[in-house]
């Protein structure tokens, strides 16, 4: 197969490209001395999330920077779109573009203070150089076939340190696993390369315990039943044993998460009313819950269990508060944390054992440390940053030209630029021959547009119905890819609100109604599954006074437009029969499309969040060596994984019946992890 271009898989990530060919070239040099200004207004762009530009005018007098402008508005909501004055207001107090990066909006803020510096360094008189950068790189080069590459060699080390266990990588799974390995008596030191710990969003699957027995949740679901059914869902590749421990036991490791946060405000429904003080320290809710009147999980063919909490506060990293109250926890227990760390190559015994890492501190010079350990954990997160990894692992998300979160530096950049989740821990893994796993997973649940992933008819540009419209988001995502152009149509009419209530509650449809004169003061008010009517009365994209008006709109014409019409008939007659017997779908979701006007929005394939494929594994978060061509399956004494660096947890493709699963694998089997390693077992 010809090489794909890097420009066509960085479609959504020139952001942490573009930034890494600025910051080279020395544009991004900031100067902090004031009054050699050229009195005058500039302007400078860089490449935020996605293609999206984003711009930033200054004015300045002689002295000082007068005025800022900047504009986010190509950025994703939740993710700098909505930060332009928060970013105006920091340069301003800071009269340079040396400000904070905001949490969770890690790409955006470096776009900024990326243009920011180059209007500084016009405004004194030196050359800058930045768009043909970013296109000049993102031309360049060619995917390799050779993912893997060769270990880096290190003939001088700057200083030896020895502990019991380093975990690499302060993510999630890396954090539960250093507090558990410290907790547990072991000297831990933690290696990370970004400037901070990296957490996001919040929802995580919970089953059994006494946060369930709290919200009325206990037996909610049969363990077999459930760990069957997620085993379904990744094609029976996985391990079993792995995800029957975690619905066993994941509830005896969330437990102990939350003992870090004391006085941590656990809601008894999904919207409870909190206060802005409760919000700000950080809040734990019940996902759909109460469970919709109408919505029997038990008799769904994809049931979406009503078994999710979700971590919220006005953080943009959402669950970070969690995430801090458990680094003061491992570090009160002794663990250190050192930041803008690279863990670079594994070290072994002449039996294959590991026994350290090397590390390059890149915030220290690039001094080269080795760490003597008993135990490595690798927490090294995902693949979806890398485009060979993902080319080898997961080819479609590459040729399809999916877009991918992680390339774009959305789960986090380290301290060169560059997006986290890169696949280090893979190759740190392979490099010594640990075992890959095969069938990656990439965690694409579609989401829907503004009226969600609620099951209305759906039919594709050439007008035709394709699917059972009642499925899961990633099952969604993936009859989408198959449709011409990858291009849909949710087609529905004025009747919604009454429809809405008898909507599945799975992950990301409409299922509530709220009523029109709520109070929407409360700062736990928003959850995407529930609205008022007002709320979603534009969330179309195409309307018309009648069907055929609406298909005219939607750019229906020809043979295709009768080939719509015709399907809207057939589906409004499988409606009134009561049994879709084209398509299977539950006929309490069947609602004929008659009362005008009509709606419909447009969807083409979602987003890639994370990349799920690590090194082999098992319940005990071993690693195992071989290769495809000689799977030898050997134990690797000293080396653990947890979260998305552990294998064998799913395949092929995300399971979406349990919400939050991976953030719930990532607590679960970091605590494992940092258990065994402290003990070396
Ligand atoms: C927008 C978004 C929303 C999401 N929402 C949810 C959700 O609600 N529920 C859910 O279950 N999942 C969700 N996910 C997925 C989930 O966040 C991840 O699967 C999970 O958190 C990964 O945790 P991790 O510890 O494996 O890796 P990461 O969070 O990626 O952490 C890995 C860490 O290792 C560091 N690292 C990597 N290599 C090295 C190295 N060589 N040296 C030093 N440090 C290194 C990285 O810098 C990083 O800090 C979401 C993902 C995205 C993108």
């Amino acid at each position: 197969m010809k090489d794909l271009s890097r420009r066509s898989f960085l479609k959504g990530a020139a952001g942490a490209l573009g930034m890494a060919a600025i910051a080279a070239t020395g544009v991004s040099a900031i100067a902090e001395e004031k009054g050699t200004y050229t009195p005058g207004t500039y302007t400078a762009t860089a490449t935020g999330i996605g293609d999206g530009i984003v711009t930033v005018t200054m004015t300045f007098d002689a002295e000082s920077i007068t005025d800022v402008v900047v504009d986010t508005s190509t950025q994703t909501a939740g993710y700098g779109l909505e930060k332009s004055g928060d970013f105006k207001e920091a340069i301003m107090a800071a009269q340079s573009a040396d400000i904070d990066t905001i949490t969770g909006v890690t790409v955006t803020s470096t776009a900024v203070k990326t243009a920011a510096a180059a209007c500084i360094a016009q405004a004194r008189g030196e050359a800058v150089e930045v768009a043909p950068v970013v296109e000049a790189a993102a031309e360049e080069e060619e995917i390799s076939d050779d993912w893997l590459g060769e270990a880096p060699v290190f003939d001088t080390i700057d200083e030896t340190v020895d502990v019991d266990v380093v975990v690499v990588g302060a993510g999630l799974s890396g954090l539960a696993a250093a507090r558990a390995a410290a907790e547990a008596g072991a000297k831990v030191a933690v290696i990370e390369k970004s400037a901070s710990f990296n957490v996001r969003s919040g929802e995580f699957a919970l089953l059994n315990g006494p946060l369930n027995e709290r919200w009325g949740r206990t037996g909610i679901v049969d363990t077999d039943v459930a760990v069957n059914r997620l085993m379904r869902e990744c094609t029976y590749r996985n391990k079993r044993q792995i995800l029957r421990n975690w619905a066993v036991h994941g509830w005896e490791a969330m437990d102990w998460w939350l003992q870090a946060k004391p006085d941590l405000k656990i809601c008894d429904t999904t919207r409870e009313v909190v206060t802005q003080e409760e919000w700000d320290n950080g809040i734990l809710v019940p996902l759909a819950w109460p469970q919709p009147e109408h919505y029997d999980y038990t008799q769904e063919d994809f049931p979406t269990f009503p078994s999710s909490m979700e971590f919220r506060s006005s953080r943009s990293d959402q669950q970070g508060f969690m995430a801090e109250a458990n680094i003061k926890m491992a570090e009160d227990a002794g663990a250190e944390f050192h930041y803008g760390c690279f863990g670079e190559k594994l070290l072994q015994d002449e039996t294959g054992a590991v026994t350290g890492i090397i590390v390059r501190e890149a915030s220290n010079g690039n001094r080269i440390v080795q760490y003597n350990a008993k135990s490595v954990i690798l927490a090294t997160g995902d693949n979806s940053g890398d485009e060979r990894i993902m080319k080898h692992f997961a080819p479609e998300i590459v040729e399809k030209k999916i877009m991918n979160m992680g390339a774009m530096g959305m789960l986090g950049v380290d301290v060169e630029g560059n997006p986290i989740s890169r696949g280090d821990g893979l190759r740190l893994g392979a490099w010594i021959g640990a075992k890959v796993q095969d069938f990656h997973a990439p965690m694409t649940h579609h989401m829907g547009s503004g009226m969600g992933v609620t099951p209305f008819l759906q039919i594709n540009q050439r007008g035709e119905r394709f699917m059972n419209e009642c499925i899961p988001g990633q099952q969604l995502e993936n009859q989408i890819e198959l449709q011409p152009n990858q291009t849909t149509f949710q087609i529905y009419d004025s009747s919604w609100p009454e429809q809405i209530p008898y909507m599945p509650a799975n992950h990301g449809g409409l299922c509530y109604i709220i009523p029109e004169d709520e109070d929407e003061s409360n700062p736990n008010y928003t959850d995407r599954q529930y609205t008022k009517v007002s709320a979603k009365a534009n969330s179309y994209k195409y309307t018309g006074e009648t069907i055929d008006e609406l298909l005219t709109n939607m750019g229906f014409e020809g043979d295709a437009f009768e080939t719509a019409k015709a399907s809207i008939e057939r589906y409004n007659e499988l409606c009134r029969n009561g049994y879709d017997e084209d398509f299977g779908k539950p006929a309490g979701r069947m609602f004929a499309i008659e009362n005008g006007p009509f709606y419909a929005c447009e969807w083409g394939t979602t987003s890639m969040l994370v990349c799920v494929g690590g090194l082999e594994s098992d319940e005990n978060c071993h690693t195992f060596t071989g290769t495809a061509e000689n799977p030898t399956r050997d134990l690797i004494k000293g080396l653990y994984v947890c979260g998305n660096v552990q294998g064998s947890r799913y395949a092929v493709e995300y399971p979406i019946c349990f919400r939050g699963i991976s953030h719930s694998l990532c607590v679960y089997y970091g605590w494992i992890a940092g258990q065994n390693a402290a003990k070396g077992v």
